[in-house]
């Protein structure tokens, strides 16, 4: 609700044409909590596809244990500014309530991509339908539920990181999120983290049979 993407900001670098053939853009979404770090973290380590994490950056502070590059780019408010207005976002929003921003970075798409990885963006609904908008992309768009709100809502109190009005804004924003879920092309449930690898790694397959086919 906090997005103000009105203001002009400058085109951000783009991949090349026949890069953007070769690799493949891979979109997961879930809300906050349903395990979609886990998820996308394994699926890298057991799916034979060249797969390839985009590193975000986010003006809400690291998590203990999170690291500087790995996890995110931890920005301050001004630098996130500064580099949104100078073109260096695909996709910047502001995610919650609490008023922290994400953004995907285009060199680490653009990157990735002419290296011919499937580049997957961990990214909010809002970020998602912003990369729809652009045709050049065609992205793979898969949304992880969590299974059920209160299962949700049990992981988020689990992982202990998060405030009470972190926790609340959060689940708000989820129930939000649940609603755009049929803009995906998948939707996965994670019951179990090993079955919901297996079931996007399956659908990243039939994606790579299904476009080598059409090329031939
Ligand atoms: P967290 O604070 O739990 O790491 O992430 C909160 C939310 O921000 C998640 O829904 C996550 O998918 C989203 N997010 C992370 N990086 C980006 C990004 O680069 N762009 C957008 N639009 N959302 C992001």
């Amino acid at each position: 609700a906090l997005t103000t993407d009105s203001e002009p900001v400058s085109t951000p670098a783009s991949p090349n044409d026949s890069a953007v053939q070769k690799g493949q853009l891979v979109i997961v979404s879930g809300p906050s909590g349903s395990g979609k770090s886990t998820v996308t973290k394994r699926l890298r380590e057991v799916c034979t596809l060249p797969l390839a994490p985009s590193v975000s950056a986010t003006t809400r502070a690291p998590r203990d244990g999170e690291i500087e590059g790995v996890d995110y780019f931890f920005l301050s408010d001004d630098e996130f500014q500064r580099r949104r207005q100078a073109g260096e976002f695909l996709e910047a929003k502001q995610v919650f309530s609490l008023g922290h921003w994400y953004g995907t970075l285009a060199d680490q798409v653009a990157t990735g991509l002419n290296a011919g990885k499937w580049v997957i963006l961990e990214i909010d609904v809002q970020g998602a339908l912003a990369v729809l908008e652009d045709p050049r992309y065609a992205p793979i768009t898969i949304f992880i539920h969590p299974g059920s709100m209160t299962e949700l809502e049990r992981r988020l109190r689990d992982r202990g990181t998060e405030t009470e009005v972190a926790i609340q804004a959060r689940l708000k924003t989820a129930a939000r999120e649940m609603e755009s879920r049929d803009v995906y092309q998948h939707q996965v449930i994670n019951e179990t983290v090993d079955q919901a690898v297996d079931d996007i790694c399956h659908i990243l397959q039939i994606h790579k049979e299904s476009t080598s086919c059409s090329k031939n």
